[in-house]
Parts: structure tokens; sequence; C-alpha cells
């Protein structure tokens, strides 16, 4: 049996004092509700070792939102897995959209860093998802199965790896893929997975749902068969929305 999985992508919001407030609510209210899923939540860079800190006790996993595939060096304004592992992280987002969109991260760039972090024993939630207009030119599984052979390229075992399924035009936007519009990309996704690898890897590998997940939502979404979790931007940042979908998980 998978477990689900639901993480915050907190973006660049909340400052380090805002950002041990609302981790430290979170820490508390997932260790009174112990949820069977497993949670995390991802700050800013500044805020990392922080808010590790504060989440110490309690389980719930750090996450950071990016990283750069050198060790170190003149990388200016970047952070590296070693840097992150160091600061207590366990999970690194990936290929999030925005970072495809607004910084001009390729599959190849991404397959990079992937590799990295999983080198430097982090986990890694690699992202996917297709634009509005690929969606409407009907080039959805022809984008997204690119995107996960590419990013996975050269990547033997994917024991440490989510996939998140964030449809881009969901992002943000108030809307949300429907279940079935959902389902039938984490279905395909599943289906390269076993191709690329074996039926064993394709059953037990996460793969997250993103995009305009709300508590109101989150249930019927996570209660599809491929869904297995969720990756939560905008929801994550007030602690009663973020912990309804974390009890909607489990
Ligand atoms: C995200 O950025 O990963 C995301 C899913 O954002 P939102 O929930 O705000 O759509």
């Amino acid at each position: 049996m998978r477990r689900n999985i639901v993480v915050g992508n907190w973006k660049m919001n909340n400052t380090i004092a805002e950002s041990i407030e609302l981790a430290t609510a979170i820490a508390e209210k997932v260790g009174a509700a112990k949820p069977d899923c497993e949670v995390g939540i991802a700050p800013t860079f500044p805020a990392l070792h922080e808010v590790g800190k504060a989440l110490e006790w309690s389980g719930v996993k750090l996450a950071a939102q990016n990283c750069h595939y050198e060790n170190d060096g003149a990388f200016t304004g970047e952070v590296s897995t070693r840097m992150l592992a160091a600061a207590g992280c366990s999970y690194v987002i990936l290929g999030h959209s925005e970072r495809r969109q607004l910084f001009g991260e390729t599959n190849e760039v991404v397959n990079r860093k992937v590799k990295k972090a999983l080198a430097e024993g982090l986990r890694v939630i690699l992202c996917v998802g297709e634009t509005l207009d690929e969606r409407e030119r009907g080039v959805t599984e022809e984008i997204v199965t690119a995107q996960v052979a590419e990013g996975l390229a050269d990547v033997s075992d994917i024991t440490e790896l989510v996939i998140a399924y964030e449809p881009v035009w969901a992002i943000g936007t108030g809307k949300t893929a429907s279940k079935e519009q959902a389902q039938e990309v984490h279905a395909s996704i599943r289906g390269t997975i076993e191709r690329l690898y074996d039926e064993q890897a394709a059953k037990h590998l996460r793969i997250q749902y993103g995009g305009s997940v709300k508590p109101g939502n989150a249930a019927e979404l996570f209660g599809m068969p491929d869904i297995d979790g969720g990756l939560i931007g905008g929801a994550s940042l007030k602690v009663d929305d973020f912990m309804a979908i974390v009890e909607a998980a489990g």
C-alpha cells in the first residue's frame, strides 16, 4: 500500500519569524492529529534551518523548493543539495512549473538536479504538468511523458522519488483538474514508470496532485486510485486549510 503524502509549498512567502510561527502551528496540529499520511513543508531557503528545528519532534518533513546540481562554487544565488541536507531537509521539490516557466528550467536541467539530489540522499518531488495551451492541443500525455522520461534519464532507482502532477493551468488559478482529469494523467504517469522501470516500481511510486487543492476538493481528488496525496501551494499558508487537506489524505 502506498502512503499518501501532503507537502506545502510556501513559495516566496513568509519571513523567518513568520515561517517559524506557521511551522510550529502545523507541527502542533499534526502532532495532535497523528494522520496516517506523510506531511512536509517547504519554506524559503533562509527559513529552512529554523523551521527544521521547529519541526524536529513532530515528524513533519522539511523540504526545499529547489537546488543546484553542483556541490559548491561560482554559482551566485544558488544553493546545493549538500547545503540542504545539512540544513535538515529530507525532500527537495524539483521542476516546479514556476521554475520551468519563470527561470527557464528544461527537462535536462531538472534531470541533473534530480540525479544530484538523490545522490546526496535527499528525496525528490519531481513536478510535471502541461500548460493550458498544451491541454487544448491534446498533447498533455506526450508532454507529461517526456517530462517524466527526460527528468528521470539515467536514474536507476526511484525508491526515494515522488512525482507531483501539477497542471500549470490549475496552479494558483482556483481552477482544479476534475478528479477524472487528474486520475487519467496519474494513471498515464504510472504506466510510463512501468515502461521505464518495472511493475513494482510503478506500484510503489507515489504520485501527488497539485493545482488549487483546497479543503473542499481534497478528499475527492485523494480518493482516486492513482492519486497519493497533494502538493499544496496557496492553501498551505493557512493552518486550518492545510490541516483539513492533511486530514483528507489520511
Ligand atoms: C503549487 O505551486 O505547487 C501549487 C499547487 O499551488 P496552488 O495550490 O496554489 O495551486
